[in-house]
């Protein structure tokens, strides 16, 4: 495209909150084959608030109590939403010592000298309890869409706590948009296969790949990659960074985090994916003129 046209496009960009960091990027973006969405904080808000609380040793409250002690070191969004629930009830967190984040699993530390794991059906079982006498409740919130998380002591489970995201509002008609215009979108996360069916039937997508550790996002992006295809990746999260940076188009949310907007192509300011589809229809508009 002519200089001219590239700086058309991207005034325009940013006129509607899409900041398009270079020329290229802004005539890449109309060749996208692939739309690789992740989940949480992309297609979700990004704050689960808890849904249900199944105890099954001791009180609601006493499970509560245990699970605001381990998360509350814990950066990630579940645990946000379980100590919101737990101060919503009055409870103050117990003092947990020896904390430790387990990646795609979850959260171990000790409380009274007493080891405490909160997380995934896998990493109970990592972990030699026999997760599978819960599968019942497990699938059932999951089918729900809500992210069901097991708590536990290492000798049995104590109660299983869901936390539900909402997707936001235009995520729905951006997916659309995009199949209308021939992309193929998926989605990926690091959650359950489930709950990850669950929003792929809610907001038709096309494929879904779930149970993906942070660290295998970017791999995921070289996958679809294979071919020649032109994929673009949307993110906000820190760990979203590397498969930003390897993807053709990397476009970070405006709300995510410095790393993740560093690491991108565009960014959407106004967070919504429906400019997603703006900037295609940017990139189409800049190519015509060149020709
Ligand atoms: P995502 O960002 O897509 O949720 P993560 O890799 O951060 O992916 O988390 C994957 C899974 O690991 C979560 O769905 C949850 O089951 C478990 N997990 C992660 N962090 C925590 C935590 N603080 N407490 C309990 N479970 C957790
Ligand atoms: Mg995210």
């Amino acid at each position: 495209a002519t200089p001219v046209a590239i700086m058309v496009g991207t005034g325009k960009g940013a006129e509607n909150g899409i900041l398009i960091k270079s020329g290229e990027a802004l005539e890449i973006t109309h060749n996208i084959k692939s739309v690789v969405l992740d989940k949480t904080g992309t297609i979700t808000q990004g704050k689960p608030q808890v849904t249900d609380i199944l105890a099954f040793k001791r009180s609601e409250k006493e499970l509560l109590t245990v699970a605001a002690a381990l998360e509350e070191k814990s950066e990630h969004p579940l645990a946000e939403a379980i100590l919101e629930k737990a101060g919503a009830e009055g409870i103050k967190p117990a003092k947990a010592e020896n904390f430790l984040a387990v990646s795609g699993r979850g959260v171990q530390a000790e409380i009274n000298g007493k080891r405490f794991f909160a997380g995934n059906q896998k990493f109970a079982k990592e972990k030699g309890l026999a997760a599978e006498s819960r599968d019942q409740d497990m699938i059932r919130l999951a089918k729900e869409g809500k992210t069901p998380l097991l708590f536990f002591d290492e000798n049995e489970i104590l109660g299983i706590i869901a936390a539900a995201d909402v997707v936001k509002e235009t995520s729905a008609q951006a997916i659309r948009e995009m199949k209308k215009l021939g992309i193929e979108v998926i989605m990926l996360t690091g959650d359950n296969r489930r709950t990850a069916e669950a929003i792929k039937r809610q907001l038709a997508i096309d494929t879904v790949i779930a149970e993906v550790l942070p660290q295998d996002k970017e791999r995921e992006v070289a996958r679809l990659q294979e071919g020649g295809r032109t994929v673009a990746m949307v993110g906000d999260g820190i760990n979203d960074a590397p498969a930003l940076a390897r993807a053709d188009v990397g476009i970070a949310i405006g709300a995510g985090t410095d790393v993740a907007i560093e690491s991108a192509d565009i960014v959407l300011m106004k967070s919504d994916l429906l400019d997603v589809v703006t900037a295609v229809g940017l990139s189409k508009a800049v190519i015509r003129n060149i020709k």
